[in-house]
């Protein structure tokens, strides 16, 4: 009777701590477990061996045991009598309670017997609680790490994450993330690239077959486990876990380790298709707002000078340049990049013209050097796209960088397509600017082509005394036309043009000298009455043009008697605008022939 009070007692206390213990942990467990047996049974020590409940919590038992063991070892000393518990489960061994008596042993040999069942039963419980508390720890863990990777785009994120998760659930094993994509950023992470010529066997297998593989190595007595990372799409590389111990993985583990990779595979699948609809999506817009630019109207060294732009920023090349094939030669266009503008340019080109005519293709190299047609570059990436027009092959578009392999393939369809969409625009320019140099008026302004002008001035130096010519340039145009677009910008230009033809004679000369800048030619005006005339101009644009904008105005005068030309008059004109420009713009500056040197 008194023996089962005893046993009652010590059921109830540990239950009380049980019941008690919000997180119970083995070692806290243990040490309860002792303290309570110690002092109901007045045993001078006890020491509580288990068996290992999995392997996985091999490093775990041994580390939180040591304190018990520690415990035992100091009430070390005496010996006396000895009882040893064994604990059981259904099948197997759990354990072993050791108690140390001093004195007459406290109950019966029967009862000792009872105690121990009890004791077993409890740590069966407690070992269900402990598998519970677990399986539960990993799931939850599993579960905020796939609902993380759900809003994460990025792959360095997703595998710190993994890693992460798998050193606090195993922390006794390594890993290893073998992925098949290229990884160089990633260098502070457990991840290398798995290499199709490995001689890891298995992992190849993993990877190939999609199926977990194990290796038991006898030699180092570890395990190797390789789990396939496997996303909706494809597999993106193997898990690599090394365990200190040669064993086998429960079932159980290895599911949860599967989940998790797999969680993984899906991530990095997402994280990849979203770079790669991100890249779609710009590679889309830098063709779309190419092609508007190139739709409104530029001038042929703008058009060049802004694809060369778009080029340099988007494949982040070296040198870009277009190129002309024309019947006297080549031409670079302006806007091209420097190393395309030297002087000795002519020898690479004509090697690439060669190439481009004989046979039209455009070409990709990844490394110049091996190249026996183009080796002369001094470049080791390079693209060439040629232009085709309606009438034959106008010229190409090179790209180049100092790199080997530096475009990639899908920069090189790019750039295919976006020379594509640009040709059209490119032959429209040349074309409008061939014909401008053959037709007596200017299509938009309705002004005298530059050309004309030019055979009015030298008849007039020939014929004439004096002469007043006036060079105006629209003030902050490019502002104008990004403010307000290109087709409003054209607009103004015609405006500003029939201001200066209202404002002329008949026997005058209103011009369109380029882009924005307009000339006016005034015959046997002298310089005084030119001056007046010029600032009568600049004062109309001011107030007449919607919406507004001024003008700079560079002034020359010629006489006859000095020896003057048509050059020299527009060279006047041009260095005026200039100071024009300088002082403030909206003005008018002078350079008349006395100024000059
Ligand atoms: P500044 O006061 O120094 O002259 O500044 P700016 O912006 O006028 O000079 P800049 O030479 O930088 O730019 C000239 C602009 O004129 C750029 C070009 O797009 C525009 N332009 C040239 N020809 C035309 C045309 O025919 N139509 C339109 N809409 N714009 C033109
Ligand atoms: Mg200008
Ligand atoms: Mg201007």
């Amino acid at each position: 009777m008194e023996s089962n009070n005893k046993i009652l007692e010590i059921k109830s206390r540990i239950l009380d701590f049980f019941l008690s213990s919000s997180n119970l942990t083995q070692a806290k467990f243990l040490t309860m477990l002792q303290s309570i047996l110690k002092e109901e049974l007045k045993a001078k020590s006890v020491t509580v061996t288990m068996e290992e409940f999995s392997p996985i919590y091999d490093q775990l038992k041994v580390r939180e045991l040591g304190a018990v063991y520690q415990k035992t070892l100091e009430t070390e000393g005496s010996d006396f009598g000895y009882i040893n518990l064994p604990l059981y489960g259904d099948k197997d061994f759990l354990g072993a309670v050791e108690l140390q008596f001093t004195s007459s042993l406290p109950l019966s040999l029967e009862s000792f017997d009872e105690l121990s069942k009890e004791l077993s039963t409890i740590f069966q419980q407690y070992s269900q609680y402990i598998h519970t508390r677990f399986e539960e720890k990993q799931y939850e863990e599993l579960y905020k790490v796939t609902s993380k990777f759900h809003s994460s785009m990025r792959v360095e994120g997703i595998l710190t994450e993994i890693i992460e998760i798998l050193r606090n659930t195993y922390e006794d094993f390594s890993y290893l993330l073998l992925l098949t994509s290229d990884n160089d950023d990633l260098q502070h992470l457990p991840v290398k690239k798995l290499d199709f010529d490995d001689s890891n066997i298995s992992a190849m297998n993993a990877y190939v077959t999609g199926e977990v593989q194990l290796e038991n190595c006898i030699r180092d007595r570890r395990t190797y486990i390789y789990v396939p990372i496997k996303g909706e799409q494809g597999i993106y590389g193997v898990l690599q876990i090394i365990s200190l111990d040669s064993f086998n993985l429960p079932e159980k583990e290895l599911k949860f380790i599967t989940l998790l990779a797999n969680a993984t595979g899906t991530a990095l699948e997402n994280a990849q298709l979203y770079e790669q609809s991100k890249q779609v999506i710009s590679d889309l817009q830098l063709i779309n707002e190419t092609s508007h630019q190139l739709n409104s109207n530029l001038r042929l060294q703008e058009v060049t000078a802004y694809m060369i732009k778009k080029i340099m920023h988007f494949f982040e090349a070296k040198e870009a340049a277009f190129v002309l094939y024309k019947s006297g030669g080549t031409e670079v266009l302006p806007g091209s990049t420097e190393f395309f503008q030297q002087e000795d340019i002519g020898i690479y080109l004509s090697q690439m013209q060669d190439y481009v005519y004989s046979d039209g293709e455009p070409l990709f190299i990844g490394d110049l050097r091996v190249h026996e047609r183009l080796s002369n570059l001094p470049f080791c990436s390079c693209m060439i796209i040629p232009m085709h027009a309606s009438n034959g092959i106008k010229g190409a578009c090179v790209v180049t960088h100092t790199l080997p392999y530096f475009f990639s393939f899908e920069q090189f369809k790019l750039l295919q397509s976006l020379i594509h969409h640009s040709t059209l625009a490119f032959s429209n320019s040349m074309l409008r600017e061939e014909l401008e140099k053959y037709v007596i008026t200017d299509y938009l302004t309705k002004l005298y082509s530059r050309k004309y002008l030019d055979e009015k001035i030298k008849k007039s130096m020939k014929h004439d005394s004096y002469g007043t010519f006036i060079l105006l340039d629209i003030d902050d145009f490019k502002r104008v036309n990004d403010t307000f677009g290109h087709q409003i910008g054209d607009t103004i230009l015609m405006q500003v043009a029939s201001i200066i033809n209202a404002s002329i004679r008949e026997t005058d000369i209103g011009a369109r000298w380029g882009g924005e800048e307009l000339a006016i030619y005034l015959p046997k005006i002298d310089l005084a009455l030119g001056e007046h005339i010029a600032g009568r101009i600049i004062k109309k644009i001011e107030e007449q043009t919607s919406p507004a904008v001024t003008v700079s105005c560079g002034l020359s005068f010629w006489k006859k008697g000095l020896n003057d030309s048509a050059r020299d008059l527009f060279h006047r004109a041009d260095f005026a605008l200039l100071k024009a420009k300088d002082l403030g713009k909206n003005q008018l500056c002078i350079e008349s022939e006395e100024y000059c040197g």
